[in-house]
């Protein structure tokens, strides 16, 4: 479990004792860091236990304590909170009891190496995790950050209208305006209105399809319901050639799929037990003016399209209550959040839904969730989500996180002005959607695309493995590899713990066309100084590879020190070269 992070200790350990013991020579450290990574890996658990190496506990207070005896309480919480853990997390629970007795206990409400393990040793696995940036967004702050100018901007938006067929929709404020997001790590972020419970109306659509096919499997459900976009609005009286509603995200579809269900403690558990509430005085507004759906309700009796012995008005009842479920922008992203999860909510660690159940459901989010904007959606926003007439949009960026958008005026087509702002369809060209921010489209790139922002992407171990792959392909001539890095927009002139770079090991190498490639198309520093003081110039001499040391003494000639010094500059031209070169 926390192997990696000891061998992140280890390296840097290692780092400092090689300082005093390495000959400054340029005999290939790379080699050496490979064997490093292996030896101290292996070792690293024997020697834990041996009580040799310091304990997680123990690496956990070095890392927030920043070289001070003791940690005060309030800067473990705020480090706790900046990796996007709640203090309120059901899996911190013993962590936050113990620390609440531990401080009385204490003079200046600050804990010392020993109570800080006694406070955090029962939950230190998910502490762990969460320091050493392991979650899905490992870099949190910086993400939100980026949510919340998106949110600015979508909080200007005046148009639209909010639903008024009933009077508990009708008060709403047009001004309410909420984001709340939770990571499959149980990371939350929330911005605006994000405590003020709301119906969940059509969002509700997706979670009982996914509780009807957790219960019965798909093969029954779809039995009486499609799988198709019905090409027309959410509430149409039509069926298709079967005699069978469209799909589950449309009125018909879900009256059915109410007939298919039972329980109700789904909800609470889809939202780690957070806000679920229920609006009577909704239901009974649903219920007055619902004849469109008392119309389809008879139609899909008349075209036996319920299990048998079903009760229609029973069912229809019990559909206009599960339109009534409130909940908070908060709970919703929880819910949101256990479908990116596979049906685990991210919280408790509770299995609620079948993988089964959440695959069908996010595939149906995704073709027919948006009422009449479900194919522009899923064109420009590639994610599945589902929207409600209370302004809610639940969505789902499977394996990361949940998103609940919550603003209550509408578009023509019934989703949430401001949430369709949010996700996607910015036209102002200083606005900007998270779509256009992050490469979270189902159809973005994730290897090769790196202009847009990958959050999920690693920041310490991504740089580690990137530098092996840069120095290992440099150190075995591989042009081609080089030219993939390059072309991916990998830093060419990225250091080892050394401060080497390709250009060091190519030129220690004698891989002339490596030394060209990295000079002419990249554009690196040709004098880079390793921690010895070696420029790739002295390891082609020590060497003795002349055709290296021509290659570097030409290029240097070409250009005045001033010109090699002014990187910035180069790189820019380097990105053009790269163009003809590669
Ligand atoms: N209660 C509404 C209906 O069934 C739900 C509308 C919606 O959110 O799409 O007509």
């Amino acid at each position: 479990m926390f192997s990696s992070a000891v061998l992140q200790l280890l390296l840097t350990a290692s780092l400092s004792s090689q300082k005093a013991s390495s000959p400054p020579s340029a005999a290939a450290p790379h080699r050496l860091f490979f064997s490093h990574c292996v030896f101290l890996f292996l070792f690293s658990c024997r020697r834990r236990k041996a009580g040799i190496l310091p304990s997680l506990e123990d690496l956990l207070f070095y890392t927030i304590a920043e070289g001070q005896e003791k940690i005060p309480a309030h800067k473990f919480t705020t480090a706790l909170k900046a990796t996007g853990l709640r203090t309120g997390d059901p899996r911190l629970k013993e962590c936050m009891e113990m620390l609440k007795v531990t401080l009385k206990t204490t003079s200046d409400g600050a804990l010392d190496r020993h109570l800080f393990k006694k406070c955090v040793q029962s939950n230190i696995v998910l502490l762990t995790q969460a320091f050493r940036k392991k979650f899905v967004i490992p870099d949190f702050q910086p993400f939100c950050a980026h949510i919340d100018d998106l949110y600015e901007n979508a909080k200007n938006l005046s148009g639209g209208q909010v639903a008024d067929y009933i009077p508990q929709l009708a008060r709403f404020s047009p001004d309410l305006w909420a984001v709340a997001l939770c990571t499959v790590d149980g990371q939350r972020h929330t911005v605006g209105d994000t405590k003020v419970p709301f119906c969940l109306q059509s969002c509700v659509k997706p979670l009982k399809y996914a509780i009807a096919v957790h219960d019965h499997g798909t093969e029954y459900v779809h039995r009486f319901i499609g799988k198709e976009p019905s090409g027309l609005r959410f509430n149409k009286l039509f069926l298709n050639e079967d005699d069978k509603p469209h799909n589950p995200m449309v009125n018909a579809g879900a009256i059915v799929c109410t007939s298919l269900i039972k329980v109700m403690n789904f909800m609470n558990k889809l939202a780690g037990n957070e806000y679920v509430g229920f609006s009577n005085a909704t239901f009974q507004s649903e219920r007055e003016s619902g004849d469109r759906n008392f119309a389809i309700g008879y139609y899909l009796k008349e075209k036996k399209c319920f299990p048998e012995g079903t009760d229609m008005t029973s069912i229809l009842d019990f559909y206009f209550q599960l339109c009534s479920i409130e909940v908070t922008c908060e709970s919703a992203s929880v819910m949101a959040a256990t479908l990116a999860n596979g049906g685990f909510c991210p919280i408790t660690g509770e299995r609620v839904l079948s993988p089964e159940a959440v695959r069908n459901t996010l595939s149906l989010m995704h073709s027919c969730g948006m009422y009449d904007f479900s194919g522009q959606f899923a064109f420009h926003v590639g994610l599945p989500a589902k929207s409600g007439v209370a302004g809610g949009i639940l969505l789902v960026v499977p394996n990361v996180m949940g998103i609940m958008c919550w603003s209550p005026p509408l578009d023509k087509l019934g989703n949430s002005v401001r949430g369709i702002q949010f996700f996607s369809l910015s036209l102002d060209l200083f606005f900007q959607d998270l779509v256009s921010l992050c490469n979270f489209h189902n159809y973005d790139n994730l290897r090769h695309f790196a202009k847009k922002l990958d959050p999920r992407r690693e920041g310490g171990d991504q740089r580690v493995k990137s530098v092996i792959n840069l120095l290992f392909a440099a150190y075995t001539g591989d042009v081609s590899a080089l030219r993939r890095f390059a072309l991916s927009s990998m830093d060419m002139e990225q250091r080892d713990y050394d401060s080497r770079t390709a250009l060091h090991v190519a030129a220690a190498e004698g891989h002339a066309e490596v030394v060209r490639f990295l000079l002419e198309a990249c554009k690196v520093n040709p004098v880079p100084k390793d921690r010895w003081g070696n420029t790739p110039m002295d390891e082609a001499v020590h060497f003795g590879h002349h055709d290296v040391v021509t290659i570097l003494r030409d290029y240097h000639n070409q250009y005045s020190p001033q010109d090699t010094q002014d990187s910035a500059t180069d790189k820019q031209n380097a990105e053009k070269n790269l163009d003809g070169m590669l």
